[in-house]
């Protein structure tokens, strides 16, 4: 089966995580510090934080701002189930925006019309790594003068106009094993804002700047030295992974077009897309679930990104969602995501394109 995702861990990242383990310090140190410089820069940033997870990443951000109950945060729910759960860790609601048809990200138009008295921030999310209309959603933000938190969990390099993602609110990136570079679990919030960088250092560890002196509510959501020993190995290939991933889609949008019945991603021209996903559309005879089990079938691994919009989720249907947001709920019935990773040899891209011609061909 060639799988949907695959990490690419050489031997550089097995020797700086032993490198770790035997100098002794293994939890939060010198390494993370080291990664949190390095990931500012790469990011074009001032600040940058290292947490143990994107979902945590997302947490601290929003508690930072001080949102809580009374406050709504709009996002899109063609997103990881992250994404808008941290906006209820705090007490704060969720309220959904649909998507754009062509980039699948939030609809500036669709923000607009969700906005309240009690909105407080956006949450765009840079779906498969391609950014969010960053032009609009800042002009709402400046306008509306609202917070803004990217989610750039699936958008490490990404750009929107030339600027990397993270740098035009406060971002957010995860760095799990199938993003597109990984330090095992990890996050890391970046930042132009002192005081934002201030407060999610000390929500990372317990409220305390200095050790035993408790200054607000917090939490355990350290990154280990271990975890930045790998980030900093793979922050150093991630141009080169990124690359890997451009060229692969340029070889399935060229190999795929033209097919009746499936649609190719879009990509905004003012987007540098890092594509974490290769993701396409079916319509038409075939349903997207009989795809799937064909390419399946033929080893060939797909992902669903996602099969369900947020809203439609139990848990939030509990809560009492029941949106309209047919834009989201197509998109999770016709979507299919394809191999893309940098593993992937030509051999492997060819054996992808022929099975998917072979099946709606
Ligand atoms: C992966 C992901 C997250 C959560 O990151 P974790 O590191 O798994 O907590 C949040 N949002 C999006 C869009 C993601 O893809």
């Amino acid at each position: 089966m060639i799988p949907i995702a695959k990490p690419i861990i050489g031997e550089d990242e097995v020797r700086a995580v032993t490198e770790v383990l035997r100098s002794g310090i293994i939890a939060e140190g010198q390494k993370v510090k080291d990664f949190e410089t390095a990931f500012a820069k790469y990011t074009g940033t001032s600040f940058a934080v290292a947490v143990n997870s994107g979902t945590a990443a997302l947490h601290a951000t929003l508690l930072a701002h001080g949102l809580g109950p009374g406050d709504e945060v709009i996002t899109t729910p063609f997103s990881f189930v992250a994404t808008a759960n941290s906006v209820l860790f705090t007490g704060a609601k969720p309220v959904f925006a649909d998507i754009r048809e062509d980039t699948f990200n939030i609809d500036p138009e669709s923000i607009v019309e969700k906005i309240t008295p009690k909105t407080k921030a956006i949450i765009p999310v840079h779906l498969y790594g391609q950014s969010a209309d960053m032009k609009a959603i800042m002009d709402i933000a400046e306008d509306k003068d609202l917070i803004i938190i990217e989610d750039a969990c699936q958008a490490h390099g990404a750009t929107f106009e030339g600027k990397s993602v993270g740098s035009f609110g406060d971002g957010t990136f995860s760095f799990y094993p199938t993003k597109n570079m990984t330090t095992s679990e990890g996050g890391i919030i970046t930042t132009n804002n002192k005081d934002v960088a201030e407060k999610v250092r000390m929500i990372r560890s317990h409220g305390s700047k200095q050790r035993y002196l408790h200054e607000m509510l917090g939490f355990n959501l350290r990154m280990t030295d271990i975890a930045a020993a790998i980030g900093l190995v793979q922050l150093g290939k991630i141009g080169d992974f990124n690359r890997t991933r451009i060229n692969n889609a340029k070889y399935f949008t060229k190999s795929l077009q033209k097919i009746k019945g499936l649609i190719l991603p879009h990509v905004d021209k003012r987007c540098g897309h890092v594509f974490h996903q290769y993701t396409v559309r079916i319509r038409g005879d075939l349903s997207r679930d009989e795809v799937v089990s064909s390419l399946n079938k033929m080893d060939v691994g797909t992902g669903i990104y996602y099969p369900l919009p947020i809203h439609k989720q139990p848990y939030y249907k509990e809560l009492g969602y029941n949106d309209s947001l047919p834009v989201s709920e197509e998109a999770s019935r016709e979507v299919i995501s394809l191999p893309i990773h940098p593993s992937l040899t030509m051999s492997h891209l060819e054996t992808i394109s022929d099975k998917l011609r072979e099946i709606i061909g």
